[in-house]
């Protein structure tokens, strides 16, 4: 009987997942892995562990059993590739920059064995590095290569296996404990989970998506980022579904390009790597910054005296996800009221978000800064003030989160209570910081 692997990682289903599929033609047994990586599972927050454990239980019960290691991927695939004898270990592409480096680390382990790792689709509806300009470069900005993306169009959905001869006999190690901190609620994990999710936001929120998602005192974005994070759906089969929607076509156009800043955000960490954690305008890292101190603390903790600021930062340690309005605003006021460089702000993201994605976590961050890909000018600052009038009017959104301003009607509810600082003065300081190094 020859044994294939189907070493999971960011695709936790079973349906349009295209290396399950090469898996299962590749043998009669398959064998489901999962290796928690402690480079991975370490520096995660405990709503991001206690989300993967969930989507990983409802993976298994579907399966009816996980084999999972834990440990150095290179030593443990490896290792069970050689006890199970496999004929072959299959994963989908990894392109982020510590994915690509593992899996060739992997691969060179398995040739070992004269196992092959196999890598089949990706977590893309194009895989990062097929879009190309004329001269075979890749985008720098998103319009053009939205416009290229769509062009280059995607594959229909995978088959989705009928009768997979699962081999879960293998000893399993024990899983990491996750625990959820007091006060916080997850959302369902799981493929069945954001399918569901994925049905309801088509069925009744997809028409008045485009006027609506900038709203985020309206529930009016699909939350479907935690379920593409972890692979629970396949980004095109929600294109296919797209296609087939009977709802209002710039609705659709609108979420198929909100679908397409999270492929150029991978592509562009793909072909630039060092900017997960360097300035991709590379003229921004002689800016002078703070350190971070008391400021960083009080914006960490809600506690900026801005309402809409607060309100953000608060809505992300009791759920794990914010409002991608509110992320641009306390990621600017970070940057721009604080003076404190962008990569501290993504770093306490990716701690307390569940769908914290390198990409478009550190790209948006960037975006937002002014130092990444975004055409605006760096001068262009959020007034949180402002933004709180035009996107939270009737000031629901800051009520749900500050319960000290319960009581608070809009407007005033929009109007600093004790602020750490005074964003006309900073936004000048911004600039002038902006000015000294525009002139090098
Ligand atoms: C500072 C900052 C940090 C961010 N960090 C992350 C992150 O770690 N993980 C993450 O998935 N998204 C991140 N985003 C993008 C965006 O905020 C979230 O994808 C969105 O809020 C998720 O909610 P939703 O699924 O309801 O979005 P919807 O409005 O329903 O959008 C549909 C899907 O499109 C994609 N998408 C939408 N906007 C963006 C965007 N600007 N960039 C990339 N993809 C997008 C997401 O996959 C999203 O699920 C960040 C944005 C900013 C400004």
């Amino acid at each position: 009987m020859a044994t294939s692997v189907m070493w999971f990682r960011r695709d936790l289903r079973l349906a349009d997942n295209p290396a399950l599929v090469e898996a299962i033609g590749a043998a009669d047994d398959v064998v489901p892995l999962f290796v928690f990586d402690p480079r991975l599972w370490d520096p995660a927050g405990p709503p991001r562990r206690c989300y993967l454990s969930a989507s990983l239980r409802a993976l298994s019960d579907r399966i009816g059993g996980l084999v999972v290691r834990c440990g150095d991927p290179v030593e443990m695939v490896a290792a069970l590739a050689r006890e199970v004898n496999a004929e072959s270990v299959h994963v989908a592409a990894d392109f982020g920059p510590y994915g690509g480096r593992r899996d060739a680390a992997v691969e060179a382990a398995l040739s070992e064995a004269g196992v092959p790792l196999v890598r089949t689709g990706s977590p893309y509806a194009v895989s990062p590095g097929r879009v190309r300009n004329q001269q075979g470069d890749g985008y720098q900005v998103f319009t053009p290569f939205a416009k290229a993306w769509r062009e280059h169009g995607w594959r229909s959905p995978a088959a989705t296996p009928r009768a997979v001869s699962w081999d879960v006999s293998l000893r399993s190690d024990d899983w990491p404990t996750a625990q959820l901190p007091a006060g916080i609620q997850l959302p369902a994990a799981g493929e069945a989970a954001a399918r569901r999710r994925w049905r309801a936001f088509v069925g009744d929120k997809l028409t008045d998506y485009g006027p609506s998602r900038d709203r985020p005192d309206l529930d009016a974005t699909s939350h479907m980022s935690v379920h593409l994070k972890w692979g629970e759906i396949h980004p095109r089969t929600m294109l296919g579904d797209l296609a087939a929607a009977h709802a209002d076509q710039r609705a659709v156009t609108t979420y198929r390009t909100e679908l397409a800043w999270r492929e150029f955000y991978a592509d562009v960490l793909a072909r630039r790597p060092d900017t997960a954690r360097e300035y991709y305008k590379p003229e921004f890292a002689v800016m002078a910054y703070d350190e971070p101190g008391e400021a960083f603390e009080a914006w960490k903790a809600g506690r900026t005296g801005f309402p809409i600021v607060d309100a953000g930062m608060r809505q992300l340690r009791t759920e794990g996800w914010m409002h991608n309005r509110v992320r641009m605003i306390v990621a600017s006021f970070l940057v721009k009221d604080l003076h404190i460089e962008w990569q501290h702000g993504a770093r306490h993201f990716l701690h307390w978000l569940v769908d914290g994605d390198l990409a478009s976590n550190n790209h948006g961050w960037q975006w937002t800064a002014g130092c990444g890909t975004d055409a605006a000018p760096y001068f262009r600052v959020f007034n949180p003030v402002e933004q709180g009038k035009k996107f939270d009017p009737d000031g629901h959104y800051i009520r749900r989160y500050v319960s000290e301003l319960a009581d608070t009607p809009a407007p005033q509810i929009h109007e600093p209570r004790n602020p750490i600082v005074d964003h006309a003065e900073e936004r000048a300081e911004a600039l002038a910081r902006y000015e000294r190094v525009r002139g090098r």
